[in-house]
């Protein structure tokens, strides 16, 4: 028993390890910065507030009233990086909502702002020639009599920081228990956080996840979550007595960039992807016991994710993304694992279950 866990530890710690991936990278450049959006501003339906750092102009966010000067929308940076420019660009096509009566705003710290450039004609660029930066803000001047509508921030810097590659926004519906409003922030926030990198573990040609995700917490659900057409649905009993559990919401995040149509898709195996995002990249180590009498490979949920975790491990880094894509296109067949490892998939059971009795 003891060694099962460890062996499950092993590899779920081996899966990420950063210390092989610097050892193994030639140059290391400086990784890219993360940031994320706060804003005072409602969103316009689909016009989601990453848009407005997405690297394409053509996307925009629209705030979904006339904001006034008391408003703003604000790229908080994880880190201060140097910056040499901020560029903002708004309005929607054909200079529609273009801003005229405002700054942009700049921060060292994230807290304190000072003026770096007007708007004028919709644009609005810093002339400094450097400075360390970790916060950028849009703010209009005075009431303004149409909405906000931002295409693109721009930001030369070093280290760079990563726009939005996977744009996405959660839309919260707590009417059924709004003192979960902060959680479900909170947990709204994490997903939203965990997106790029569940649609890069996930990713396959041609496929764009979505952009919106609805997350509502309901009192007459009984389960515990789950999704379907970028729906999410928790319920408020157990998420009140298992507020740290965020890993099924991660859980079910996962479902919705899997955007699986097809009905023949195994349902273990279905679970087991999201599980294994969840335990692998999300939460590693915390997989929890395995018991051996149970380690059937198609026993779903966090059983099949371990099995994932193995296949992945022994015999091809993106045998994930491969199932995922096969999935998503509705061409699921056994045989896919062979073509993948060479293996069967009953073989690949077997030699899962007798590494874990090792
Ligand atoms: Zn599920």
């Amino acid at each position: 028993m003891q060694r099962l866990i460890f062996s499950l530890f092993a590899t779920a710690a081996f899966g990420l390890s950063p210390v092989a991936a610097v050892e193994t990278a030639p140059m290391p450049s400086p990784a890219p910065i993360g940031a994320m959006v706060e804003t005072s501003l409602a969103t316009a339906g689909r016009q989601i507030r990453q848009f407005a750092f997405d690297g394409d102009p053509a996307s925009y966010f629209g705030s979904e009233k006339n904001p006034g000067k008391d408003d703003h929308f604000t790229l908080v940076f994880d880190a201060p990086v140097d910056v040499r420019s901020v560029t903002v660009s708004t309005g929607r096509a054909g200079g529609m909502d273009a801003l005229d009566a405002g700054t942009l705003e700049v921060s060292a710290d994230g807290k304190s702002f000072e003026s770096a450039a007007k708007f004028a004609d919709g644009k609005a660029k810093t002339d400094f020639k450097g400075r360390k930066v970790r916060a950028v803000r849009v703010r209009p001047t005075e009431d303004l009599a149409h909405p906000l509508a931002i295409d693109e921030i721009i930001i030369e810097s070093t280290p760079r920081v990563a726009a939005f590659r996977y744009p996405i926004e959660f839309v919260l519906d707590v009417a059924d228990a709004p003192e979960m409003k902060t959680w479900a922030e909170k947990t709204a926030r994490i997903c939203e956080r965990q997106y790029p990198m569940i649609c890069e573990e996930l990713k396959s040609d041609g496929f764009k996840p979505l952009t919106v995700i609805r997350m509502a917490l309901k009192s007459d659900y009984n389960g515990v979550a789950e999704a379907g057409g970028g729906r999410i649905r928790g319920s408020v009993k157990f998420f009140k007595a298992h507020p740290e559990d965020i890993g099924a919401m991660v859980h079910e995040t996962v479902h919705c960039v899997q955007f699986y149509r097809s009905r023949g898709n195994p349902g273990w195996l279905v679970e087991g992807v999201a599980d294994y995002i969840r335990f692998f990249k999300y939460e590693p180590g915390k997989i929890g016991r395995l018991t051996p009498e149970r380690a059937k490979y198609d026993g779903s949920y966090r059983v099949s994710a371990a099995f994932l975790g193995f296949v992945t491990e022994k015999y091809d880094k993106e045998t994930v993304r491969k199932l995922n894509a096969v999935m998503r296109e509705g061409k699921y067949k056994e045989t896919v694992w062979k073509d993948i490892t060479g293996k069967s998939l009953v073989e690949l059971g077997q030699e899962w279950r007798a590494s874990l009795a090792k």
